[in-house]
C-alpha cells in the first residue's frame, strides 16, 4: 500500500480539504484525513496540489483527426490508419487526466478493437466504452462511418449486429449535424417510432442508447423514445437557438442525463457553431440553472478546436463562460458523467473501492479553476502514466 497526502482533495462532488489517499495495486483502499501509518507504508507528501478523480469524457471520436474535413479523413484512411490515430489520441487524452472515455462514433468496428487493445495496458489510454458506427439515415449525418439504416427494421437489425460485435452503447443520430455535407443540425433524421425501435432493441441486448440531437424536435423525440443520454441538446433552429421552456420542463422532470458539449481550445470554430455561440452559451446557462441533469462532454476529434485532451478546457469554461461554482464544474466532468454512463462504482469518484484513476494538478483547484490545466501526475488503474515514477 502507498499513500498520497494532498493539501486539497476533490472527491467527485466536493472539495474535502487535506486528505490521504491510500492505494493498493489498482484500487483506492481509503480516503480520509491525514493520519499516522505503520513505518513500512510509503507516504508521499504532495505540496500545493489538488487531487481529483480522473476526468470522464462521455463524448469523443477517438479515431478522428481533428481536421476540418472528417469525411476526407475517413475516405483516405484505412482501418489501420484510424487505429493508429486512435492510439495517439488516447495517449493524449490520458496524459491530460481523462481516464474514462465514451467513444461515440468511429468507422465500422475499429473502436471495438481499440478498446480491447487499450484495456490490456492502463498506460496506453483511458478506459473506453465504445459505440462503433453511429446509426443514421442513408446519406445522413456521419454516414461515412457505415451505420446507414433506412428504417425501423434496419435499425433493429443494426443494433443486434453491434451488440453481437461487443459494443458498450448504441449511438443514434436523431437529427442532422454541422460537419456532414448536406446535413442540417436542426432537422430531424428519425422520429419517435424509429428512435423507439433503437431503444427497444438496445435495451433488449442490455445496452444503453445515446442520441445525438440538436434541433428541438429531435431532442423532444429522443426524450419521448426513452434514450439514456441526449448528446448536444442545443435547441438549434435554422438560423439560431431557441430554448423551448415546456421541453426544458419535461427534461427536468424526467431527469434524463443531458450531455452538454463544451470545451474548445483557442482557434477556428466551425462557422455554423461560431454564429450561434452567444445564443448557445445563454441556452446552456439556462439549461443548467433549470435543474436539468446536465454534465459536460467534448465531442473531441471533430475539428481543430477539439483535440482529445480538450476536456480540461470544458472544466474551466463551465466556470468562465457559465458562471458555475468550481465544485459543480468539476463534478459535471467527473461523477456526473460517470453516473449517467452507469459507472458510478467504476469512475468519477475518489472513495474506498474505486479504481485508482487520479489526476493531480498543481495548485488549489477550489480557488483557481485553471489549476486543471496544470497536470502534475496522472494515475490510471494505479499505474503512473504521467509524472514521477512513470
Ligand atoms: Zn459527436
Amino acid at each position: 500500500m502507498r499513500v498520497l497526502r494532498a493539501g486539497q482533495v476533490f472527491d467527485g462532488e466536493r472539495f474535502v480539504g487535506a486528505a490521504d489517499i491510500a492505494i493498493d495495486g489498482g484500487t483506492v483502499v481509503d480516503v480520509g484525513p491525514p493520519r499516522e501509518y505503520a513505518s513500512e507504508v510509503s507516504v508521499e507528501d504532495l505540496v500545493d496540489v489538488t487531487v481529483l478523480p480522473g476526468l470522464v469524457d462521455a463524448h469523443q471520436h477517438l479515431t478522428w483527426d481533428c481536421s476540418t474535413d472528417p469525411l476526407g479523413w475517413h475516405q483516405e484512411s484505412d482501418d489501420e490508419a484510424l487505429l493508429e490515430r486512435g492510439r495517439a489520441n488516447a495517449r493524449q487524452a490520458l496524459a491530460a487526466g481523462v481516464t474514462t472515455v465514451r467513444e461515440l462514433g468511429g468507422r465500422g468496428l475499429v473502436t471495438v478493437s481499440l478498446r480491447d487493445e487499450l484495456a490490456r495496458d492502463p498506460s496506453s489510454g483511458p478506459t473506453l466504452l465504445v459505440a462503433g458506427p453511429a446509426l443514421t439515415t442513408p446519406g445522413g449525418h456521419c454516414w461515412f462511418l457505415g451505420g446507414e439504416c433506412p428504417g425501423e427494421s434496419a435499425l433493429r437489425a443494426a443494433v443486434e449486429r453491434l451488440a453481437a460485435a461487443g459494443v458498450d452503447v448504441v449511438k443514434v443520430m436523431a437529427t442532422g449535424g454541422t460537419l456532414t455535407p448536406g446535413s442540417l443540425p436542426h432537422e430531424s433524421q428519425f422520429g419517435v417510432a424509429e428512435l423507439r425501435a433503437v431503444v427497444e432493441a438496445a435495451h433488449a441486448a442490455g445496452l444503453p442508447v445515446a442520441a445525438h440531437a440538436h434541433g428541438t424536435r429531435g431532442v423532444a423525440d429522443a426524450a419521448t423514445a426513452g434514450v439514456d443520454t441526449i448528446e448536444h441538446v442545443s435547441f438549434m433552429t435554422a438560423d439560431g437557438v431557441a430554448q423551448d421552456p415546456d421541453l426544458v420542463g419535461r427534461l427536468v422532470e424526467t431527469g434524463i442525463p443531458l450531455s452538454i458539449t463544451g470545451g474548445t481550445v483557442p482557434g477556428p470554430v466551425h462557422p455554423a457553431i461560431a454564429a450561434r455561440l452567444p445564443a448557445l452559451q445563454e441556452h446552456f446557462r439556462g439549461l443548467v440553472a433549470s435543474g436539468a441533469n446536465c454534465f459536460c462532454s467534448t465531442d473531441a476529434g471533430i475539428g481543430p478546436a477539439k483535440p482529445h485532451d480538450v476536456m480540461v478546457h470544458g472544466v474551466t469554461q463551465l466556470v468562465s463562460l457559465m458562471g458555475l461554482p468550481h465544485d459543480r464544474a468539476v463534478a459535471m466532468s467527473t461523477s456526473r458523467p460517470a453516473a449517467a454512463l452507469g459507472l458510478s462504482d467504476q469512475a468519477g469518484r475518489l472513495a474506498r473501492g474505486m479504481p485508482a484513476d487520479l489526476l493531480v494538478v498543481s495548485g488549489r483547484l477550489d480557488e483557481d479553476i485553471e489549476a486543471i490545466l496544470r497536470p502534475e501526475r496522472v494515475l490510471h488503474a494505479g499505474v503512473v502514466v504521467r509524472g514521477p515514477g512513470q
